[in-house]
């Protein structure tokens, strides 16, 4: 077929111990999942969950590990957070999947950032306005290489922390999201069609903060391959 233009190369991740590539579809992310940090943000903790997306093609960071991977500062804010988070990669699509069902579509696991322009998304919260400004902007979402499921340990018990420049920010376990995966991909799939490909950033813990131009964000959770990038 041809193009007006050239169509941008398809966006992947690596996995742990293989040549093949994690080709991604989509990437969701879950809203205020740790109790701890809904209440640091002015919530009870108590909602249903929410979602929203961010580009797979320009908002992802391919962490690959080989030192700390660049990560530009964006524009407009000055206030840019770091959200250590567990994602998860979606293998086999579906709807209305499940809870109990979930891991039957779960690829694997890997350590993201859902990088946030914190002062324009409380602008937009202000206004009733849509968040996209605030979280859905280029290179928004470093991602590290997927471990395949099999192999990734137990998920619902893991430990996941963030420290910037050696300095611990963040630290907590997966037992303490208010909604569970297989809880997440039950309600992410009644509202959008799983296609695998997906990839799902299940919400940050307590103690985000800001970032400045040079700062090493290094994260990590139990089992999975740590994420390292720097602030430029
Ligand atoms: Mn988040």
């Amino acid at each position: 077929m041809n193009h007006v233009f050239s169509p941008p190369p398809v966006v992947s991740v690596p996995v742990v111990g293989r040549s093949e590539r994690f080709p991604v579809h989509r990437v969701y992310c879950v809203g205020r999942n740790y109790a701890a940090h809904a209440r640091e943000m002015g919530f009870t903790g108590r909602e249903p969950p929410f979602f929203f997306l961010k580009p797979a093609d320009d908002a992802l960071v391919i962490a690959d590990g080989q030192g700390p991977t660049p990560v530009p500062y964006p524009s407009l804010t000055g206030d840019l957070h770091h959200e250590i988070e567990c994602v998860v990669a979606i293998g086999r699509g579906g709807r209305d999947i499940e809870a109990a069902d979930a891991g039957q579509h779960i690829f694997g696991y890997a350590v993201g950032i859902d990088l946030t322009r914190r002062d324009l998304q409380a602008s937009m919260k202000q206004q009733g306005r849509p968040w996209c400004i605030g979280k859905a902007f280029d290179h928004s979402a470093p991602i590290g290489p997927i471990t395949e499921a099999a192999q990734a340990g137990d998920p619902s018990h893991a430990g996941i922390w963030l420290k910037v420049n050696g300095n611990e920010r963040q630290r907590s376990d997966l037992g303490q999201l208010i909604w569970s995966v297989g809880e997440i991909i039950e309600h992410l799939s009644r509202a959008w069609e799983l296609q695998p490909g997906d990839l799902i950033y299940t919400g940050t813990p307590e103690g985000v903060g800001s970032l400045v131009r040079g700062d090493v964000v290094t994260g990590g959770v139990q089992g999975l391959v740590d994420i390292s990038v720097r602030i430029v």
